[in-house]
């Protein structure tokens, strides 16, 4: 490789030139062999974070990602299909989307992450489930996909090391909001993992980490450009965030909430999200012709239970207790239940979603950072959605707790961030849009 000048280069990025494909990945080897310090790096997201990254820029930083550790080639004949959900409160989704896509016929090779901040993550939530092991190599991982239709881990470091490298940095220097930056951590890990055909849950709202439709459709662009520079097709399903999904936030109660699901028993909001999204992949990948064979062939795989078995399946392979699916106290309990009850009659007009996750944190329903330890059984039940009516003492929710007054205290903070409001509130869609 030619001599480079890392200044240099991250002298130019700063006054606004586009990189080039070499650049990228000298500077990106030079970061993961230790001739290129913390602080150069740093700068150069800096650098990014504030003039940008053009397409062909991205795919470039997307494709040093995925050299920088092993990929996943499935045989041709699958039909290779993963969600990846920018993240959320409540957000049980892919423990119903991955059985029933599975019992459909897609490989689902689906790599989660775990609950930070405010928003929950897959991997914890599988987890509760006792003995669920998450931690596979690629060819562990392949073979489970291959034989069962699916498998549920975590990142490993063998997929895609340079961007758990490079995003641990992003994290501490606030360049994490970048929409290049973005796309080539969510698009390198789900190209190096085999997956052909990609939906997007792409958030938007109070408890969503992108505000609006503008600049969801911003990135939703790049994330469909780089994509098909790799031969992956995307589909992005924009959904609203302003209300909690479902009724249950918190590890086990969300399980406990995907297995009602399976068994035929659905929420409405989770089962339109859920729908629509493992129908834009039975459709991307012509399984299904058109939206309603897509829609007809979900409601069966639940209905016939053959989506339960699916789950059944998988977390047997992955050596976790299948009794959990009719023993939910398996998953984890609480000592304390306690109601939080409206303290006006009126229209729900708002929910701060990012302070319900928050506020949960406090009972360990969640974490703050990587190291913290999580109580799988804590979490709330939350009932009503924006444009809701509420009688003065009805209850909002319930929070599920292992010290009282810790309990109290979310209870508080929880019936804090709902706004209710005297004149009543238009109820908002679920589904924003679809590309
Ligand atoms: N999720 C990711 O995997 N990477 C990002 O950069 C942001 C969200």
């Amino acid at each position: 490789m030619p001599h480079f000048n890392p200044v240099e280069l991250i002298l130019a990025k700063r006054e606004g030139k586009a990189l080039a494909p070499e650049q990228f990945s000298a500077f990106t080897t030079g970061f993961l062999e230790g001739s290129i310090p913390d602080y150069q790096m740093s700068a150069l997201l800096m650098a990014i974070f504030f003039q940008g990254l053009d397409p062909a820029e991205i795919s470039s930083l997307t494709n040093c990602y995925i050299q920088s550790g092993n990929t996943i080639n499935f045989p041709p004949s699958l039909r290779v299909a993963d969600k990846h959900s920018t993240g959320g409160v409540g957000d049980k989704i892919s423990l119903m989307l991955a059985p029933i896509a599975a019992s459909l016929g897609l490989s689902v090779p689906m790599i989660s992450g775990r609950g930070l901040g405010h928003t929950g993550g897959t991997l914890d939530k599988l987890e509760s489930i006792p003995g669920f092991r998450t931690q596979y190599g690629p060819a562990e991982f392949q073979a489970l996909v291959e034989k069962h239709g699916c498998a549920l881990i975590g990142q490993s470091d063998e997929l895609v090391p340079a961007d758990k490298r490079i995003y641990a940095l992003r994290d501490v220097t606030a360049t994490v909001e970048s929409p290049g930056l973005i796309t080539a951590s969510i698009m390198s890990k789900k190209i190096a993992e085999g997956a052909k055909h990609l939906v997007i849950d792409l958030k938007i709202g109070s408890g969503a980490f992108m505000p609006d439709l503008a600049r969801a459709r911003e990135l939703a662009r790049l994330l469909v450009s780089t994509g098909a520079s790799f031969g992956q097709k995307v589909r992005v399903v924009f959904s609203n965030m302003n209300s909690p999904l479902g009724l249950a936030v918190g590890n086990a109660l969300e399980t406990v909430e995907a297995i009602e699901y399976l068994k035929g028993n659905p929420l409405r909001d989770t089962k339109i999200l859920t729908s629509e999204l493992t129908a834009q992949l039975l459709l991307s990948a012509g399984l299904a012709a058109t939206g309603p064979d897509a829609f007809r062939m979900i409601e069966d795989a639940v209905a016939s239970g053959q989506a339960l078995t699916k789950l059944e399946e998988i977390i047997t392979a992955q050596g976790g207790d299948p009794r959990v699916l009719e023993d939910y106290s398996l998953l984890g309990t609480t000592s304390v239940k306690i109601p939080i009850l409206a303290e006006a009659a009126g229209w729900v007009k708002a929910i701060d979603c990012r302070a319900i996750g928050y506020a949960l944190v406090r009972i360990k329903a969640g974490r703050m950072k990587v190291s913290d330890s999580l109580d799988y059984g804590a979490g709330a039940l939350l009932i009503p959605k924006i444009g809701d009516k509420l009688e003065r003492g009805e209850p909002i929710g319930e929070i599920h707790a292992n010290h009282p007054a810790q309990a109290e205290e979310v209870a508080r903070l929880i019936r804090a961030a709902y706004t209710i409001s005297p004149e009543p509130t238009n109820k908002e869609d679920l589904i924003l849009d679809i590309i």
